[in-house]
């Protein structure tokens, strides 16, 4: 199968200036991440917070443009469509955000927030919006009572729902999910995680599933991309990811998760210090300040990507088989 959507070494920088004579700092908060995914599969981005999953998530939907690399929907470089074509291109990939309670406009009801997108791509008339509308709402196991309703009225797990609904209503081949559990509580989780899986089985949709919570992406990912300081450590197939990770900074990340499994338990590896600011990011491999088997080398020069034990893992000693 073919992929929807590829990435190539797409970057994002940002000038950041700090008082208004200073020289303006650099701040690479995607530094070249590649992947693909296909219809139907789902691409997990995995990191901490300042790791540039949130970076990635924007430029995956065109909110920002990438600095550097390219973005292909379905073949087509986004950079180098005309005006008419990026609008349709930006219409095929949709984006859930974290806050169900953000993310709605209190003064519109249900109904009208599924119909906008719709109406403002000029599509149907108002007969057809309201049918879709309608029948998005039944797909994401709401009532048909609901549709006149107003976001105030329903719970957290509710307005994920209707989030997850009107960033369907336009087909997408491509959702962006931006942590779209964490801020739900865990008795709901699975429901919603269920229902994007649902969704995806139906429909056919792509997703980018962006989470620091490895169990959840551990339920819902195909392939996993784990994330440091703008760059991809580890990448691959989520059963090896999850049963043998390579990258020290990925072990470390699996043994900080529970598990309901004694036999699967780990020993947890706790990292020393904070995630460093990606303003003035260390030198070599990112990682080395918190690496718990750093050596010399990893201190002066970068790794890059290499093929270890079948995915791609930015490890020197990793790639030496040690
Ligand atoms: Fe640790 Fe060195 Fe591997 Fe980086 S390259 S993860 S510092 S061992
Ligand atoms: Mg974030």
């Amino acid at each position: 199968m073919s992929a929807v959507l590829v990435a190539e070494d797409l970057q994002r920088r940002y000038e950041l200036r700090r008082g208004l004579f200073a020289r303006p700092a650099l701040v690479h908060a995607l530094a070249g991440v590649s992947f693909e995914v296909e219809a139907g599969r789902t691409l997990a981005v995995v990191g901490e917070s300042g790791c540039g999953k949130s970076t990635l998530a924007r430029v995956l939907t065109m909110i920002e443009p990438p600095s550097g690399g390219r973005l292909l929907l379905d073949g087509q470089d986004v950079a180098a469509a005309d005006a008419a074509r990026r609008r349709a291109l930006r219409r095929a990939v949709q984006i859930v955000f974290q806050n169900p309670y953000g993310s709605l406009n209190p003064r519109q009801t249900v109904g009208a927030a599924l119909m906008e997108p719709l109406q403002v791509n000029g599509e149907g008339d108002a007969g057809a919006r309201e049918a879709a509308a309608r029948e998005m709402l039944r797909r994401v196991g709401l009532r048909d009572e609901h549709f006149g309703r107003w976001p105030h009225m329903f719970s957290g797990g509710q307005r994920q729902r209707i989030a997850i609904a009107r960033a369907l209503m336009l087909r997408p081949r491509v959702l962006v999910l931006d942590e779209p559990v964490s801020a739900l509580d865990v008795s709901v989780r699975a429901q919603v995680l269920n229902l994007l899986a649902d969704l995806q089985a139906e429909l056919g949709v792509a997703y980018v599933f962006v989470s620091h919570d490895l169990g959840v992406v551990r339920h819902m990912a195909d392939e996993v991309l784990v994330m440091y300081l703008g760059r991809a450590v580890e990448q691959g197939a989520r059963e090896a990811l999850f049963e043998a990770p390579q990258h020290p900074y990925t072990q470390a990340l699996l043994s900080a998760t529970p598990t309901v499994d004694p036999a699967a338990r780990r020993q947890r590896i706790v990292l020393a210090g904070e995630m460093p600011s990606p303003l003035a990011p260390p030198s070599g491999c990112a990682f080395h300040t918190r690496c718990p088997i750093a050596e010399p080398q990893c201190r002066s020069e970068r790794p890059l990507l290499a093929p270890v034990a079948g995915r791609q893992v930015a490890c020197w000693l990793r790639q030496q088989g040690r």
